[in-house]
């Protein structure tokens, strides 16, 4: 890997923390994040070493990291994670109130549930610029600095004001808004310049990377920019603003499923929940209004109506994990989520038979590898979505080729996987006739499709993501050493 050769440190800044250490009744329990950016990061730190920062959110954090540093793991430490303590007060407005309520319904074009405010955006600058000390204060030399997303935009700047000789890589891991809704924020202009302050600004798409260099030319007149290189002349720098799709280890993820403890698990899931002739379906989705679960819930009322033949032949295990419960929009969702899955189930059930189970937990990632092998078809509705990890995690783990993924047009992987049957998810009647259409595929026409994407995702890895962005920044960092 090109990784091998990079000579200087390594730094991952992220808002969540890749491991939570929680207090129990009966000691310490440890907790590992559900999110795209976690799953991506740690392998990645675990086989290079270095560092990692990010808000120090659990209740037993600070017992497992005197002085701020905790080993992980803890026996046996790769790495070292550093813990920036927040207050709840910090914790309030710069992530449930400016980034929650804020960035993250705008960046997905939800212009409506946004919420901005002067008092929200202090803090939250605050904490980018408290994220930045840390960085300052305890990195070595010369460091690539990899940081992360929404809760950190102004993160870049900030540390550029104070260490000159690290190099830094932000990414940007949900869409990106075009100019005409970025400009609802009244902090936009701040947040451009923040994300500026990087050498290299990754996006998932190359529609974000040019949207966000339409923003800067809108905002910025004089600035030059060379949209078909991705390059921002900016403050006596060249900025490389690029899309670097992110992606998943597929080789570690066809050898988790295959190994005899998955596979049983796998065939477990399937003998306990099917009864001979029914299909199994799945979603995997954190409980967000963007992903779309309301939506998908009413594509599913519309096929059991439309297509009364699956009646009885399909069971669908909705994965509804719960986030961000501090946020009412939030809690609100997850009622309306238990009420259509119920109205649903009281609908269309027959004798034992009930079209919706749903599970409302995360799962550990072996288990839910597990169950996208066991699955026969996948949906993926989000209404705006960067990525979307779990549509190129159930590609992945599709080993046996049975299975169909549904996959709404406008996530980023959805560019990507171009062999996945497009969806989108505010047209339910289109949404449940596609459905139709997956169920009646041929066995061959089914293992045609994975093979074309997986063939794409052996081609495309995380590591490549890792790599391809690394190497841009440690090349970028070189020139301007050598200069
Ligand atoms: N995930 C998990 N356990 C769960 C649900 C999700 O480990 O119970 C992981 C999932 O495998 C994927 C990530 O969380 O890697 C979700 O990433 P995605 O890009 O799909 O959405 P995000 O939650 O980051 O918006």
């Amino acid at each position: 890997m090109a990784l091998a050769r990079m000579t200087r440190p390594l730094v991952v800044v992220t808002n969540r923390e890749p491991y939570v250490d929680e207090r129990t009744k009966t000691g310490i329990r440890t907790v590992q994040r559900a999110g795209g950016v976690v799953s991506a990061l740690d392998p990645l730190l675990r086989e290079l070493g270095g560092d990692w920062v990010a808000w120090g959110s659990g209740s037993a954090d600070r017992l497992t990291a005197p002085n701020g540093i905790r080993p992980v793991p803890l026996k046996n430490p790769k790495y070292r994670l550093h813990r920036v303590y927040l207050t709840p007060e910090e914790v309030q407005g710069y992530y449930n109130r400016y980034a929650n309520q804020g960035l993250w319904p705008l960046s997905h074009l939800l212009i409506e549930r946004a919420r901005f405010s002067r008092q929200a955006w202090s803090t939250y600058r605050a904490v980018n610029q408290k994220f930045a000390r840390r960085v300052a204060r305890e990195m070595p030399n010369n460091a690539l600095v990899f940081s992360h997303d929404y809760q950190l935009a102004v993160f870049p700047s900030a540390l550029r004001q104070l260490r000159s000789d690290m190099a830094i890589a932000h990414f940007w891991h949900i869409p990106w808004p075009v100019y005409p809704v970025l400009k609802l924020c009244p902090q936009y202009q701040e947040l451009l310049r923040g994300m500026l302050g990087a050498d290299v600004l990754g996006f998932q798409t190359l529609d974000d990377a040019q949207a966000f260099m339409d923003s800067v030319a809108h905002t910025f007149r004089h600035v030059a920019i060379d949209r078909s290189r991705g390059e921002i002349a900016w403050q006596g720098r060249t900025i490389e603003v690029k899309a670097f799709p992110i992606s998943v280890d597929i080789e570690a993820i066809e050898s988790l499923v295959r190994s005899p403890r998955i596979s049983r698990w796998a065939q477990g899931i399937r003998r306990h929940l099917l009864a001979p002739g029914q299909r199994l379906g799945i979603s995997v989705d954190r409980a967000d209004y963007t992903k779309g679960i309301i939506p998908r819930l009413e594509a599913l009322r519309e096929f059991f109506r439309r297509y009364p033949q699956h009646l009885g032949r399909i069971v669908f295990l909705q994965v509804v994990v719960p986030t961000r419960s501090e946020v009412h929009a939030y809690r609100l969702l997850y009622r309306q989520v238990e009420e259509e899955t119920r109205r649903i189930n009281e609908e269309f059930s027959q004798g034992t038979w009930k079209p919706l189970i749903t599970i409302r937990r995360s799962i550990d990632r072996p288990r839910l590898m597990g169950l996208f092998r066991a699955a026969d078809f996948a949906l993926v509705s989000s209404l705006f979505d960067g990525m979307n990890l779990v549509a190129k995690e159930f590609v992945s783990a599709q080993v046996d080729r049975r299975g169909v993924l549904l996959l709404s047009e406008t996530t980023g992987a959805a560019q990507e996987l171009s062999q996945a049957l497009p969806i989108n998810p505010w047209d339910p009647e289109g949404f449940a006739e596609t459905l139709d259409q997956a169920l009646s595929l041929t066995p061959e026409e089914r293992a045609e499709r994975l093979a074309a994407m997986q063939a794409h995702l052996h081609a495309h890895t995380l590591y490549d993501w890792v790599s391809d962005i690394l190497t841009t920044l440690d090349t970028v960092a070189g020139s301007y050493v050598e200069s």
